[in-house]
């Protein structure tokens, strides 16, 4: 589930998105889990949620042919397994407060991950 959105009901495809102290009500639709891109798995942090450094796997070729193989996988936490997650439906007329409160949190949701895909393709 995405952090932001709560109290989904997918009956009626509807959530509550709260920031900080600020909810509100929108439609929800479903979309590919952006955490594991719709595999439904992920690597487990506890390997990985620091980075791997090729050193370690120079140290143990065991461990980086079980780490590609998905050895190391667990059911992704964000989707837990569904390969969807239900979003906001953005293109609603909506409350402006919202709607920018929700873009820069995604923004900073964004760039977050993009530097941990940095992060990941330097150790990489
Ligand atoms: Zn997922």
């Amino acid at each position: 589930m995405i952090d932001y959105l709560v109290d989904v009901d997918l009956t009626t495809m509807t959530g509550v998105v709260e920031l900080g102290d600020d909810r509100w009500a929108v439609k929800v639709k479903y979309e590919v889990c952006p955490h594991c891109s719709g595999h439904g798995q992920t690597t487990n942090p506890a390997i990985d949620g620091n980075g791997i450094s090729q050193e370690q796997f120079d140290d143990d070729p065991e461990f980086e042919r079980d780490y590609h193989s998905g050895a190391y996988d667990i059911e992704c936490t964000t989707c837990r397994a569904q390969r969807v997650v239900a979003v906001p439906i953005t293109s609603l007329p909506r409350d402006k407060e919202m709607e920018d409160a929700m873009y820069s949190w995604m923004r900073e949701e964004h760039v977050y991950q993009q530097e941990c895909e940095a992060e990941r393709r330097a150790g990489a």
